[in-house]
């Protein structure tokens, strides 16, 4: 992790979730249901980030799964699809790139969100990602606002 997403993040670490809005929907009678999710990063401290970062987004979600490249994470959806996977672009065995494609020929994975998390930011490479099936991006360093800023379209 660098320097400056270390210190954002640390920055976050007394921060509560709002869970106000979440009552607030529940009061008027909209259930809300808890999300499964997978964190696929190389990097078991970004895995361990990513969740933090998630519980503090105030987003509802299950204990997530983890996997530390396409390969593992492939071998786990194909068993249980998963409502959301948060997936990282560098990784050793098979990419985030190569995960998207294979994805998304698994029938099981139709209505999977998947939502890059990645250093990369050049546009082309986000087009293209996004283009070959991926539902989002957000790039490093993030904040748990970023996180529900880009996933709370995900879900209802
Ligand atoms: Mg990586």
């Amino acid at each position: 992790m660098s320097r400056a997403s270390c210190l954002r993040f640390k920055q976050y670490a007394g921060w509560k979730p709002a869970t106000l809005k979440e009552k607030e929907r529940e009061s008027a009678g909209e259930r809300v249901m808890a999300k499964s999710l997978m964190i696929v990063d190389d990097s078991a401290t970004m895995r361990k980030i990513i969740m933090r970062t998630m519980r503090m987004s105030g987003l509802e979600f299950n204990e997530p799964q983890e996997a530390g490249n396409g390969k593992e994470a492939l071998e786990k959806l194909s068993s249980g699809p998963v409502d959301i996977v948060l997936c990282d672009i560098n990784m050793p065995e098979m990419n985030g790139m190569e995960f998207v494609k294979k994805a998304r020929e698994l029938s099981n994975c139709a209505n999977t969100k998947i939502i890059m998390v990645s250093t990369e930011s050049a546009q082309e490479l986000i087009d293209n990602i996004i283009a070959d099936g991926a539902n989002g991006y957000i790039t490093k360093p993030f904040t748990p606002e970023k996180f529900q800023e880009k996933l709370s379209p995900f879900m209802n």
